[in-house]
């Protein structure tokens, strides 16, 4: 590694002269500069040592360094360093082959891509081109992506800056929200009948005919943490079936162990027409995403010419990371873990935490995808901080982060949540050792309640 700075103080003074981060005013940040990372936790130069709470940016789902998958990545790397989209690659097959079987039956392929955003203009594209139709249905409350096309389909206040830059033909609907119902809903049934009778009238509006596809999130992610009441994603693509429109689920935050399945929708049993992907794939060891493709939409592209690529989609060291990392999860029993992690530690822990909480007006989550929705006051459910761009930095926030800092986890938050999102593979003493560093920070939110 010669040529890499070894000494903290190098490599912050570097960052600030010339790295050009995301989501930030350059001249406002100060990113904490990380020297190594080990299964759960990461370290800084410092030596304080975290527990992460957030897997980075939610998609470490096997944790750090995970010996295996890095032995893949080594040796593949020395047999094939890089080989261009166009050539057949045997890591490129194998992956492909494997993450349609996870996928189920009524799907085909796999268009690789290099991370989420490119997956979801990708599925777009080949909605559009499918249908014939030039619309594009996305929930309120969401995230896709932040590239030039999808960072329109985005719900959330990160897509104001970009207005009124983003491309036409994407309505924006309501999805389902218990506890904040858009539609005063008193009962999950209730809120599962009103958000899909809120849809169908938006279909209505606009215009089937017009519609290529509805693209959601099975477990909205950034935006909440918010599992769909029972029997809306059936309605949705019920929906769907009825008016010629795709289904596109993004998966790329939701899938690959997240939820304890390899895909969300599997929790409910719902097929997909197309299902993006990205994040716990390979855990990020290597850029990785794409759309996996139902043999009817795949179909249509197969006398007819698909009009997208990219230079390093499929890239050989990402796909033998994507191979082993599947392997691991099997061998490992990793979506296994998830799933006793969410019902038998995250789960009851967070329920208590909540009653003793004046802050804590929700908790709710599956697997190891949980949030803490943090309030003023439990009975008016008021926000701690606003949904919006003022929010997202806000003093109770910050001052909540910062004591879990202070006691070695690392949060994910935002707006008024905290999010429980660490590694699929982080053990149970880890996570009750995380969980109790929550309790204390909490105490920092309470003192904001009213
Ligand atoms: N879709 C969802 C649900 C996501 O959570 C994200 C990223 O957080 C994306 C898409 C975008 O993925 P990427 O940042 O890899 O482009």
């Amino acid at each position: 590694l010669a040529g890499i700075p070894t000494q903290e103080s190098e490599v912050r003074s570097l960052d600030r002269a010339h790295v050009f981060h995301s989501w930030s005013a350059q001249a406002k940040i100060d990113p904490l500069p990380i020297a190594s990372a080990q299964g759960s936790y990461f370290t800084d130069y410092e030596g304080n040592r975290y527990l992460d709470f957030s897997s980075q940016l939610v998609n470490v789902n096997i944790g750090y360094q995970h010996p295996r998958l890095i032995a893949a990545i080594q040796e593949y790397v020395a047999k094939l360093a890089t080989i261009q989209p166009a050539f057949a690659n045997d890591a490129r097959s194998e992956a492909a082959r494997l993450i349609t079987e996870l996928a189920g039956p009524s799907f085909r392929s796999v268009f690789f891509t290099n991370g989420g955003a490119e997956a979801n203009e990708n599925a777009i594209r080949m909605a559009r081109l499918h249908t014939g139709r030039p619309k594009v249905l996305a929930a309120y409350r969401s995230y896709h992506g932040a590239t030039h096309g999808v960072i329109g389909l985005t719900g959330d206040p990160r897509r104001w800056g970009t207005e009124p830059f983003t491309v036409p033909g994407i309505v924006h609907f309501w999805g389902p929200y218990p506890y904040r119902s858009a539609f005063y809903s008193q009962t999950p049934e209730q809120e599962t009948e009103r958000a899909l009778q809120h849809l169908r009238d938006t279909i209505m509006v606009e215009g089937a005919g017009t519609i290529a596809a509805i693209i959601l999130e099975p477990v909205v992610g950034t935006n909440g943490v918010l599992v769909p009441p029972p029997g809306y994603l059936a309605g949705v693509r019920q929906l769907c079936d009825e008016h010629g429109i795709l289904l596109i689920a993004d998966e790329v935050m939701a899938g690959f162990g997240r939820c304890g399945e390899w895909f969300a929708v599997h929790h409910w049993d719902v097929v997909p027409d197309l299902i993006t992907f990205a994040k716990g794939v390979n855990s990020g060891y290597v850029p990785l995403g794409g759309v996996i493709v139902s043999d009817v939409v795949a179909s249509t592209f197969d006398d007819r010419v698909y009009p997208g690529g990219l230079t390093y989609q499929g890239h050989p060291l990402a796909c033998a990371s994507a191979v082993a990392s599947i392997e691991i999860f099997k061998d490992e029993k990793i979506l296994e873990n998830a799933r006793f992690l969410g019902t038998d530690v995250i789960g009851p822990e967070l329920e208590k935490i909540a009653d003793k909480h004046p802050s804590v007006g929700e908790v709710r989550g599956l697997g190891v995808f949980w949030a803490v929705e943090l309030v003023k006051d439990k009975t008016t459910r008021e926000p701690l901080v606003p949904y919006n761009a003022s929010g997202a930095a806000a003093t109770p926030m910050n001052d909540f982060a910062a004591a879990c800092k202070a006691r070695g986890m690392w949060p994910m938050t935002h707006f008024n949540r905290t999010h429980v999102v660490p590694p699929c593979t982080t053990t149970e003493a880890e996570v009750r050792e995380g969980l109790a560093i929550l309790d204390e920070a909490l105490d920092v939110a309470d003192s904001f309640c009213d």
